[in-house]
């Protein structure tokens, strides 16, 4: 058990919902002046890199480039875009 406590609930934290973030009486997010309050430097930064490993890994087909739209598709968008620009402007004559 931790001198900690939650911040929405007031409920003790043990050192295991300090590691997680997460309060298990509650459900919520622990706040970080909780963590300052008790002394501590913050949230265990084990969770971050799986997160941003995560991210990476989501983000990373759009960032190639053999995805990228291709020219025929990026012509369609277009023309559909003043199809509907047309549409708006006669809607107002
Ligand atoms: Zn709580």
């Amino acid at each position: 058990m931790s001198n900690a406590r939650c911040g929405s609930c007031s409920a003790d934290l043990s050192v295991g919902e300090l590691d997680d973030g997460w309060c298990s009486a509650c459900g919520k997010a622990i706040a970080g002046f909780v963590y300052r309050e008790a002394g501590l430097k913050g949230r265990k930064e084990k969770a971050l890199p799986r997160a941003q490993k995560t991210a990476t890994r989501l983000e990373a087909p759009s960032a190639d480039p053999d995805d990228a739209p291709a020219k025929w598709q990026l012509a369609l968008i277009g023309a559909a875009m003043v199809g509907i620009a047309v549409v708006i402007v006669l809607a107002f004559l």
